[in-house]
């Protein structure tokens, strides 16, 4: 199984995407946000400036998360196959992964959940979290069962602090700055990118999407 990189904008699905993924393919996902926000729960290692930093909405240093993603992709879990979500996000973050892919002599495939702006708004402005065990909600087109209540554990639900309007705008104006480029970089190396339309459609079909254009490129390596 070779190594998926689901790249998209902050609300593009890519979180909703890994987990189907894995689920599908039995590789484990490895989401940036979610190891920073796990260290900072549990106060490990993390000094409180890269805590003001994500919820200001800015990127943290690449240092700190090549190494939270080498920790992962190097371990026994991952020598089947990953996802990663919600990295590299910078030209600095896809160089050092692809150097270390190459030295391992594995190839990735990209995947970029392409997303209007507008429609990344009207769902991140939406989105409801579980404080206790992290489900996902969104208000227009995944309500929790009761109002505002965690389905699993009826804990009342938050709005992640990084997903009010005003930072979910720098956000964006960081994925232009510093990931979109990431893109140009991996086309200009020639590594595969392929392109998923993810505005509109249920998560259901875009994996559907994302599945195919996975297996297409297994069996065009393996020659048929
Ligand atoms: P989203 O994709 O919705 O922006 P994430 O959960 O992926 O949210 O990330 C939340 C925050 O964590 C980001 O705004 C950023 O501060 C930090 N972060 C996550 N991944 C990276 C990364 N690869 N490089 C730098 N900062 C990151």
């Amino acid at each position: 199984m070779k190594p998926i990189v689901l790249f998209g904008s902050p609300g593009s699905g890519k979180g909703t995407q890994a987990k189907m993924l894995t689920d599908c393919l039995g590789v484990p996902h490895f989401s940036t946000g979610d190891m920073l926000r796990d260290r900072i729960r549990h106060g490990n290692q993390i000094s409180p400036m890269v805590a003001a930093k994500m919820h200001s909405g800015a990127l943290v240093s690449d240092e700190l998360v090549n190494q939270l993603v080498m920790e992962q992709i190097t371990g026994p879990e991952a020598s089947r196959g990953f996802v990663l979500d919600g990295y590299p996000r910078t030209l600095a973050q896809a160089e050092h992964l692809c150097k270390w892919l190459d030295g391992s002599g594995l190839r990735e495939v990209v995947i970029h959940l392409a997303v209007d702006y507008n429609v990344i708004i009207a769902r991140l402005t939406g989105r409801r979290m579980c404080p206790r065990c992290g489900t996902l909600y969104n208000v227009a087109s995944r309500p929790p069962r009761v109002d505002e209540q965690c389905d699993l554990d009826g804990q009342k639900l938050v709005i992640r602090e990084d997903d009010s309007e005003e930072v979910i705008r720098e956000r964006l104006a960081a994925y232009d700055r510093q990931t979109r480029p990431v893109l140009d970089y991996y086309r200009k190396a020639g590594r595969r990118v392929v392109q998923v339309d993810a505005n509109y459609d249920p998560p259901g079909v875009i994996f559907q999407r994302i599945r195919g254009a996975v297996e297409a490129d297994d069996c065009s390596k393996n020659g048929g």
